[in-house]
């Protein structure tokens, strides 16, 4: 079997109504498909993480650099095509946009195993730990409004996100620390006691005001404190997992084992956040894994991205293995963006149905059973929203 093309396809729409986050604000949405296709008609897809423009240059990569190193190449090699793009591509980014592209290029190699095979990857990976999965539902973006139209919307939204059936919930904050721990009082109110929530700073404030914001937390209680500072301040990291008793999460924007392996050994992180569509793929999201569990850090993957990305997390949430197992074990979650996203409820020929799941089934998804990720993408949809070619 040979790899005889690879293809991206960036796909995009204008949403309803600006988003943002402590970082920007958007009115784009994008996903980056990629498609590996075979000498013997069997299909791979996968994902690559990044939004707008980096999509349309990981594209760029994907099929102008990562594609001539692997035609020819079976697709079954995965681990093989995996170290020979790493290594050609190591002299010119051992991070970022380089591995996200191979990400994508590696999931779909897994998608063609599994169809291959005849089984889902969970079943590649060593078996299904657990049918369904927990999903909880992100929301509460920032907007050009007042602060005290956030709080009164956040407080509504997280009432309407648990009303959903979703297990807990996530929130943005970024407004400046004293907005902030206002925006995270109104959640716990919006959603009252004991129902966890999540607070997530995507890296916006220095280590003092993350204490700052952090020590409010201590009385509200949310499950976690996501990405307070910037994932290059492993000190920071470190300071506040030791200083405050909240859960500190991280790491969506961390690449491969060697990057792991250093924010592991920092003891920076209650919580790991992997990112599969960018990190370097499911071949190498595994070898974090085992990092994580070698440290004994949980893991609950980021998600971000289409149905692709969503199918792709919900095999390796399959597959995870209890840490560290116990007749209540503590169980990972699937992380699930409440905000308009076509790539991920219209994409699919049989779609996932998050949503209507979560409302059905007390807030767990099915895994997918069938082969590879178990999905199939609708191409006509694709070819409605691909904006370059
Ligand atoms: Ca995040």
């Amino acid at each position: 079997m040979k790899i005889t093309k690879v293809i991206s396809h960036v796909l995009a729409y204008d949403l309803p109504g600006e988003l943002g986050y402590s970082q920007q604000y958007y009115t784009r949405r994008t996903a980056h498909l990629v498609e590996v296709q075979t000498d013997e008609g069997i299909t791979g897809w996968g994902e690559c993480f990044g939004p707008g423009n980096v999509a349309i240059a990981n594209k760029g990569i994907v099929e102008k650099v990562i594609q001539p190193m692997i035609l020819g190449d079976d697709p079954l090699d995965r681990d093989v095509i995996w170290h020979k793009v790493y290594n050609l591509l190591r002299d010119h980014g051992q991070k970022g946009m380089p591995i996200q592209s191979l990400s994508g290029v590696d999931i779909a190699l897994w998608d063609i195993a599994g169809k291959v095979a005849g089984l889902p990857i969970h079943k590649l990976i060593g078996g299904t730990h657990r049918t369904q999965v927990k999903t909880y539902g992100y929301g509460m973006m920032l907007k050009r409004e007042s602060v005290d139209d956030h709080i009164a919307r956040f407080a509504d939204e997280a009432a309407a996100i648990r009303d959903m059936g979703f297990v807990a919930t996530k929130m943005k904050v970024g407004l400046g620390p004293k907005d902030d721990v206002k925006l995270c009082e109104a959640v716990r109110r919006g959603v009252g006691e004991g129902y966890p929530f999540m607070v997530d700073a995507n890296h916006c404030y220095t280590t003092s005001d993350a204490f700052y914001v952090g020590r409010a937390l201590e009385e509200l209680e949310p499950y976690w404190f996501e990405e307070p500072v910037a994932p290059e301040d492993l000190d920071g990291y470190r300071e506040l997992r030791r200083g405050l008793s909240v859960n500190i999460s991280g790491g969506e924007v961390e690449f491969a084992r060697w990057g792991w392996r250093q924010i592991l050994e920092n003891r920076g992180l209650d919580i790991a956040q992997p990112e599969v569509c960018a990190l370097g793929g499911i071949t190498e999201y595994l070898r974090v894994l085992a990092l994580c569990h070698a440290h004994f850090t949980p893991v609950i993957n980021h998600v971000w991205g289409s149905a692709v990305s969503v199918a792709t997390n919900l095999q390796l949430l399959a597959a995870m293995p209890p840490l560290p197992g116990g007749l209540f074990p503590w169980e990972p979650m699937l992380e699930f963006d409440t905000t308009d996203n076509k790539f991920r409820d219209e994409l699919l020929h049989e779609p996932l149905n998050i949503q209507a799941q979560v409302r059905a089934n007390d807030g767990h998804v099915q895994i997918p059973t069938g082969p590879g990720l178990g999905i199939e993408p609708d191409r006509d949809f694709i070819k409605r929203y691909e904006v370059c070619d």
